[in-house]
């Protein structure tokens, strides 16, 4: 329950109005986002993992944001350590406008990436825009195989996706919005997550197993054992902030850990998806709020 509602919240603009004015200390937002976004990855590349950098921003509703969206990333790429991936939200390149431009402004910033050897892996968002999502996935793939995407397993056809989506690179997720018909038990959830493991560790892609929940790293490590995956046959992927001594421990034991680094201004949305994943997060919040 306290999750749909700070979901609903996260896509209220009173809310986002009274949240982002508010006298939230730097702290809170600071845990999830980074506030110098060069450091980071800076400081993160040089402990040994490997960075996928999210610059904030979604649901862009005209075509001069879309535009100002694609120029962020150009210039964001010329920042990047080359073995660096790119996470980028279609919504904020102009999805809701329409699918042709989202997929004409995603191909500008593929080719450019791939000049700079670093990687691109398409986030998924709002159940209404998935479909759309592995449309312009398929299509920008056909020019940039290693572009990626992400699954979602609380949607129930999560599996039948990882098994179209054989070859590619793809990151697993447990999903962080609502959807109708979607699975909401952390059990049906976890289920689904390791039927899709399954089928990426035995299938011939690049699989981004991206979690912070210990029993399916363990479960994900098992399975790149039993399909003969070596330590560069797939990666782990956690959210800056979250686990940090664990994301160095898996890198120290010679696994590959990408951490997802959000940068920007428009942290709000994402704030409120990480205050949802884990509703204990609110006390640290309201404390923030109070202690001011
Ligand atoms: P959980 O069961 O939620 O968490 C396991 C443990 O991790 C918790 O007990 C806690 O110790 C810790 N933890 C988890 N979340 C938090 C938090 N916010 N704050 C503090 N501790 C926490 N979702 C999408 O829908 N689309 C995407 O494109 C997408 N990309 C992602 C990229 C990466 C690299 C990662 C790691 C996640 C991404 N997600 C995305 C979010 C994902 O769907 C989950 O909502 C999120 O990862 C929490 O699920 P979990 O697997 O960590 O398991």
């Amino acid at each position: 329950m306290l999750r749909q509602a700070l979901l609903a919240v996260s896509r209220s603009d009173l809310a986002e109005r009274v949240v982002t004015t508010s006298p939230l200390t730097r702290d809170v937002v600071r845990r999830y986002v980074a506030d110098d976004v060069d450091a980071v990855i800076a400081r993160l590349t040089r402990d040994g993992l490997l960075v996928t950098v999210d610059h904030l921003g979604e649901d862009v509703t005209d075509r001069a944001q879309a535009e100002r969206s694609v120029q962020d990333h150009l210039a964001l790429l010329g920042r990047l350590p080359r073995d660096a991936d790119v996470s980028i939200k279609l919504t904020a390149l102009g999805l809701r406008l329409s699918e042709q431009l989202a997929l004409d402004n995603a191909a500008t910033i593929c080719e450019a990436a791939a000049a700079k050897g670093v990687t691109i892996t398409l986030d998924a968002e709002e159940h209404d825009t998935i479909l759309a999502l592995h449309s312009v996935h398929a299509t920008l793939r056909k020019e940039h195989p290693d572009v990626g995407v992400v699954v979602q397993a609380y949607l129930p056809d999560a599996r039948e996706r990882c098994e179209r989506l054989e070859g590619a690179r793809v990151r697993l997720c447990k999903g962080a919005y609502t959807a109708p018909g979607a699975y909401t038990a952390p059990a049906d959830i976890d289920r689904s997550f390791v039927r899709c493991l399954k089928v990426l560790m035995n299938g011939t892609g690049y699989p981004m197993v991206a979690t912070h929940d210990p029993r399916l790293v363990e479960i994900a490590s098992a399975l790149a054992v039993l399909t003969g995956r070596d330590a560069t046959g797939f990666e782990y992927q956690m959210l800056y902030g979250v686990r940090p001594a664990e994301q160095a421990r898996l890198a120290g034991l010679g696994a590959q850990v990408r951490v997802y680094v959000p940068y920007g201004t428009d942290w709000y949305a994402y704030l409120m998806r990480r205050l949802a994943e884990r509703p204990r997060n609110l006390a640290f919040f309201a404390r923030s709020l109070v202690s001011r």
